[in-house]
Formats: structure tokens, C-alpha cells, sequence
């Protein structure tokens, strides 16, 4: 296969209410799409899934989208590949920010699904050596950001809990005490609930998770260093609530970390943050083979990144419902046609021939603004 030409499209969303983690607020969110073709006049979908500063990881939407253009388009060139996983090679080589590699990664999984006439969630089962049958939902749960008290947030799990969500992230900051923390487990005793700390604490905050070991969390996401799998040994090796990395995983080096110092029990995987899809299957297949467990992480993505997810979410290694919510979580509008619907706490994974989604005529009228850039 050989990519002729592509398009990349900034969409701005608003976001239903703001949404704050760690030290950010986010009330916008620009995500661009990128629209790859190929020789046979196929078209397939990516994103740039960071975000517009650099909160969570050290990337930004402006700085992905320059290297897309800049590095990674022109370097592709001419170069015909016969399997996403040398594109996925190539991608590497480019040595882009992660969630470039990742947006035009996507596109290339989606236009091998169409050229094989099967759906994404297909191609990543072959790719994994899987020949069962496809599943057609899989559980999601979904994050809360940060509020100000208890009762705000035991006010926005019960709204999650009534949408259908069977599994509640809470984000956590500084100013959530073991009281607090106390006092909302209380409430919801039975549900399966996680705390994501997006590494806002020190390992001399120990007695903050020793205090909190015995709420039955089912995991304690991101305590510590974006950079650190030492303390976070250290850490692990005092509390029995399994811990999770999330922003310091981005390539098999890291997960060998976790794996050879016991840092946490779980990683959170983010296609875009490890860099695509190719990346994302060798390191959930390293963490699993050393007795990690790996669940889908989410990043506001608009259902094109959420039908990835929900692909790779459906693959066996998944066992955790991952951050994937309804389209209508975040925002007002998203960018495609049949939009995600929670039922009984499962999404349905697109089942048909590429992607499975396309874009409503909002997207289109953009994406027909521009003319396509060839390679
Ligand atoms: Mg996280």
C-alpha cells in the first residue's frame, strides 16, 4: 500500500462543563483529524489526540500536527508498505512526538481494514493471532474530574451510575482528604471505582495511600512522578491496592521497568501515548506474558478515537472496562454519524469494513475545504 496524499482538519469543541485533572482546567478541546488516501483511492481516519498544553504528557496538538506535516508526511514519501506493522516501523523510525505517530498510525489501520474488507477490531484480532469470534460490546467505565467536595461528587457518580456506567474513576488531587475519599466509598460501597492521582503526589504522602488501602479501590492510578518507577516500588511493596501507570509508559523499555521493579500491577493504555496501534498490541502483549494487566485508557477523544478504543478494548488482553463513555459524555456535537450510546454499561464496537464510523456532514463540509496535499 502506498499513501498518495492526505488532509489534516482542526475541529474546536466545547466541552459540556469543564473538565479539571491535576493542576489543569480544560473548557476547549481542538483535536485534529487527519484524512490519509491511498493508492486505491481509499481513505482512512486518524487523530491527534494531545492536547492544546501540555498537562498530561510534554505534547501538544500544535506540536503533533508540525510534525505530521514537517517530518513524518514528507519522509513517507513514496514508500509502499505491505502490513501496518512496517508502516508502523517506518512511523517509529520518524522518532515524532508519540501522538503524531499515533494519529497517522490509526489512519493506516483503518485503510488496511478497508483494503482487506474487514473492520479494525478484526484486523487487531489477526494481528494478535486471535481467530475467535468478534465481540460486539465491551464494558466501559467512565472519569470524574475533580470537584470541589463529597457531595459534588457523589451528586456526579450517581448521575454517571443512572447514565449506565458500571465502573467510576475518580480523579484525585491534593485537596481530597482520606475523610472525603472515606465518605464517597461509603456512599457506593459495591461499585467498581479507581482513583487516578495524575501523579500529584510524593512518596512521603505514603500514609495518604496506607489510609486509603482499605476502601477496596481497584486501583490507585498515577500516584507518584510522571518519570518514576523507583518510589512507585516503593510505594506498591506498602499497599496491597494495585497500582497503575498511565504517563510513564510510552515503549517496551518502560513496561520492562514496571515489570522488573514490581512498580504497579496494571497499565493504563493509550493508543495514542504509546504511539499507534502496532505499539500498543507488542506492549500490552510484553505486560500481560510478565503478569501485568492492562486495561483502555481514554483522552476526550470524538468517535473516531473512540472507535479505535473500543477495538482495541475488545481484544482479550482487556479484561478492566476501560475510560471509553458515550459520545455525548463531553460534548455537545461529536464528528461522526450514528454516535456512541451507553447500554446496560457496554458500548457496541463498530463492526463494519474499516473503521465502522464516518463522519457526520458537519465533518465533511470542513474536511471539503481543503484540498488534498500530496506526498
Ligand atoms: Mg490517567
Amino acid at each position: 500500500m502506498q499513501i498518495v496524499s492526505y488532509k489534516i482538519q482542526q475541529f474546536s469543541f466545547k466541552l459540556k462543563h469543564s473538565y479539571r485533572f491535576a493542576d489543569a482546567i480544560y473548557r476547549d478541546r481542538p483535536i485534529n483529524i487527519i484524512a490519509l488516501k491511498d493508492d486505491l483511492g481509499n481513505v482512512g481516519l486518524g487523530e491527534v489526540e494531545a492536547f492544546e498544553f501540555p498537562n498530561y504528557i510534554d505534547e501538544t496538538q500544535r506540536q503533533c500536527v508540525f510534525s505530521i506535516t514537517s517530518r513524518i508526511m514528507p519522509l513517507l514519501g513514496s514508500k509502499a508498505y505491505d502490513t501496518p506493522f512496517e508502516f508502523a516501523r517506518f512511523i517509529n523510525s520518524t522518532n515524532a512526538p508519540y501522538m503524531a505517530r499515533a494519529a497517522v498510525e490509526m489512519a493506516i489501520w483503518d485503510l488496511f481494514a478497508k483494503r482487506n474488507g474487514v473492520s479494525v477490531q478484526k484486523l487487531m484480532m489477526l494481528a494478535v493471532g486471535d481467530n475467535s469470534a468478534t465481540k460486539s460490546a465491551v464494558n466501559v467505565g467512565v472519569a470524574i474530574g475533580i470537584k470541589d467536595s463529597a457531595s459534588d461528587v457523589i451528586k456526579s457518580i450517581q448521575t454517571e451510575l443512572d447514565q449506565g456506567y458500571t465502573r467510576i474513576k475518580l480523579k484525585v488531587n491534593r485537596n481530597y482528604t482520606v475523610k472525603m475519599l472515606t465518605e464517597i466509598r461509603t456512599k457506593f460501597p459495591d461499585i467498581l471505582m479507581m482513583i487516578d492521582c495524575n501523579s500529584q503526589f510524593h512518596l512521603r504522602d505514603k500514609s495518604f495511600f496506607q489510609n486509603i488501602d482499605g476502601l477496596d479501590f481497584a486501583m490507585i492510578e498515577q500516584p507518584l512522578g510522571k518519570k518514576d518507577f523507583i518510589d512507585h516500588a516503593k510505594l506498591q511493596a506498602q499497599i496491597n491496592t494495585p497500582i497503575c501507570l498511565d504517563e510513564n509508559i510510552f515503549n517496551s523499555e518502560d513496561v520492562w521497568k514496571v515489570i522488573n521493579r514490581h512498580s504497579a500491577g496494571f497499565i493504563n493504555m493509550k493508543l495514542a501515548r504509546v504511539g499507534g496501534i502496532a505499539n500498543a498490541l507488542a506492549l500490552s502483549a510484553l505486560a500481560v506474558n510478565h503478569g501485568l494487566q492492562v486495561w483502555c485508557g481514554g483522552m476526550l477523544e470524538t468517535g473516531i478515537g473512540r472507535a479505535y478504543n473500543l477495538a482495541l478494548a475488545s481484544l482479550d488482553y482487556y479484561r478492566f472496562p476501560g475510560d471509553i463513555s458515550a459520545s455525548d459524555r463531553y460534548y455537545q456535537q461529536d464528528i461522526i454519524k450514528s454516535e456512541f450510546e451507553i447500554k446496560n454499561g457496554k458500548i457496541a464496537v463498530p463492526q463494519s469494513i474499516g473503521l465502522g464510523v464516518e463522519l457526520n456532514d458537519h465533518a465533511q463540509k470542513k474536511f471539503a475545504e481543503l484540498d488534498w496535499i500530496k506526498i
